[in-house]
């Protein structure tokens, strides 16, 4: 009996092994309509885990505080760009669009040396002129596929059930550090990271 034992103890372990490779992958993390006072204590903790994300920030934001761009990208996180006053892009002149977007840029670069190659449209409005304009201006757009809802503050237990329910390999989160009172933001990050990590994901950026 001793052995059956052993042997059940045995595959016990082998599924362990085989469930956590399984769920294991890649997830990206990213923040939105920052930076934000709330940004460096979100800074803080993705220090503590040890994990990166991607920040698509508010030019009129980066203005007006360069210094947190300037920490984002320091501490090895992406700095992208999601315009500079969040408009639905659908609805804007040609030259509107541009303007957007290179301000962004121009305001970003001086912070991190780096030329954002990524573009969030707000709101996720996105239709084929949207598409063709980015690209013109050589940007890919990135949207995302979990979006908790967390910018509605519908508490931070409910923030933290939508992500982990939904995440899976290759899911790009939507969070904000911006926006509004981001505290259900702060406070789920830390049960969504060790839960993430639990269930053996990595964390990756998007440069584009
Ligand atoms: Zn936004």
């Amino acid at each position: 009996m001793a052995a059956v034992a052993a042997l059940v103890a045995a595959l016990g372990v082998v599924a362990a092994v085989v469930s956590a490779q399984t769920a294991s992958g890649t997830v990206y993390l990213s923040f939105d309509d920052g930076p934000s006072r709330y940004t460096p204590r979100i800074l803080a903790i993705l220090d503590q885990y040890g994990v990166h994300a991607t920040f698509f920030e508010l030019g009129e934001h980066v203005a007006a505080d360069p210094g947190l761009t300037r920490q984002v990208y320091a501490q090895g996180d992406s700095v992208q760009n999601h315009t500079w006053s969040h408009p639905d892009l659908r609805h804007v002149t040609a030259g509107v669009f541009a303007t957007q977007v290179r301000s962004t840029d121009a305001v970003i670069r001086a912070q991190t040396g780096y030329t954002p190659l990524c573009l969030r449209p707000p709101y996720e409005a996105v239709d084929a002129g949207v598409y063709a304009r980015a690209e013109s201006l050589g940007k890919q757009i990135r949207l995302w596929t979990v979006d908790p809802q967390d910018w509605a503050r519908p508490g931070t237990s409910a923030i933290e059930h939508r992500v982990l329910g939904k995440v899976k390999p290759g899911s790009i989160i939507l969070l904000h550090d911006g926006g509004g009172n981001r505290s259900q933001t702060v406070a789920a990050l830390p049960d969504i990271l060790s839960t993430l990590q639990a269930r053996g994901y990595a964390f990756a950026t998007m440069w584009c």
